[in-house]
């Protein structure tokens, strides 16, 4: 049987079922119903965030609140990421500046920011990528000194709190991810979160259309609305967050006793008051005896599936061939280069992660 990188938790189906019963009682099936606005509540006061928007899927969510915020000019952001962060700055018009990340945690490097900025700088677009938190208070002091707005990418963030404060509470909005693949889904769908309440009605305007009364459009908007059967299953999964989170941290805890202190295998270390979610096993393969790209091959024709994630960066993409220089961001092309994330779901079997970590040994 093979093993892929990740398989999505889905709630049981009766609970499934019976949660979508009344959805043909009602035919209210989208458009902000009664199941959209229950998961907005209840993700609001998982999040610990005092207002959520929902999407229909992370990165409409992203170009969204780019759109709202009415970003303009050069934005500054990590080409380690999905290719979701940088084609949403580029689909509203606006130009990424990317900025090298930091070889401990991949984050950006916040020593590198001020650099970057320019006349035209209005935004930092940063990733909190495998759920490793960026450094926000820096950040924090950088966007106040040159009045930017800051947008966090925190797709892989869900849950994770900072000193006990929702991750969704920094910067100006996050956004979050609910596609299957993530720590908590939807099917589909995604998230704003953001302190500003005003942003509020002008985020739902966005996500329908820009329409903002029956004979009145005033915003050139999209449609990003979450439809009912989406938030169905996040009701549903909300309801067993903690325990699918529990799990994986035990999958991650078995990678962690099989490869910790391997000579040339980095695993990565803890954060200072920052819990995990658990989302990502990113290992990076520096100085071992084998290449990330062998082992990567070593376990393929095990039919193990694990992912060159994120591996090429996005500033090297066909879409944006010679536009922009890797080189710029040199830390970033190692990690890319050296990067694996292992296998990891709530159900993936312990002895699966000690032959895989056998595999990798051998
Ligand atoms: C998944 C992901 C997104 C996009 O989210 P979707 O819900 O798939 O649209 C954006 N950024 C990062 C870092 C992601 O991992």
């Amino acid at each position: 049987m093979s093993i892929q990188v990740t398989r999505p938790s889905m709630a049981n189906m009766d609970e499934y079922m019976e949660e979508v019963k009344d959805l043909w009682v009602t035919s209210w099936l989208t458009n902000m119903g009664y199941k959209h606005e229950a998961l907005e509540a209840g993700l609001s006061k998982y999040l610990n965030v005092p207002n959520i928007t929902l999407f229909t899927n992370g990165h409409l969510a992203l170009e969204s609140i780019i759109a709202v915020l009415g970003l303009k000019g050069e934005v500054i952001t990590t080409p380690f990421t999905f290719a979701s962060t940088t084609h949403a700055i580029v689909r509203n018009g606006l130009e990424p500046v990317f900025c090298d990340i930091n070889p401990l945690d991949y984050t950006m490097d916040v020593d590198k920011v001020e650099g970057l900025i320019t006349e035209k700088t209005s935004a930092i677009i940063p990733v909190h990528v495998y759920g490793h938190v960026c450094h926000v208070d820096k950040l924090d002091q950088i966007a106040k000194k040159y009045n930017l707005k800051i947008i966090y990418d925190a797709a892989h963030a869900f849950g994770v709190t900072v000193n006990g404060q929702g991750i969704g509470s920094f910067g100006d909005a996050s956004m979050f991810s609910f596609h299957a693949t993530k720590v908590f889904n939807t099917i589909e769908g995604g998230g704003v979160t953001y302190l500003d309440p005003l942003i509020k009605k002008k985020l739902d305007v966005m996500k329908n259309f820009g329409i903002t009364g029956p004979e009145s459009v005033e915003f050139v908007g999209g449609n990003g609305k979450m439809n009912e059967f989406q938030a169905a299953m996040g009701i549903c999964n909300l309801r067993h967050i903690d325990g699918e989170i529990g799990k994986r941290k035990r999958v991650v805890e078995r990678y962690y006793s099989n490869l910790k202190d391997i000579e040339g295998i980095r695993l990565s270390g803890e954060q200072e008051g920052v819990t995990k979610n658990y989302g990502y096993m990113p290992v990076v393969f520096e100085g071992y005896k084998k290449s990330r790209d062998e082992v990567f091959e070593a376990l393929k024709v095990q039919n193990i599936f694990a992912r060159k994630y994120f591996y090429p960066l996005t500033s090297s993409f066909d879409c944006y061939r010679d536009k922009y220089n890797v080189e710029d961001t040199p830390i970033a092309v190692n990690i890319s280069k050296s990067v694996m994330t292992l296998p990891l779901y709530a159900d993936l079997a312990l002895d699966d992660v000690d032959r895989i970590c056998d595999i990798i040994k051998k």
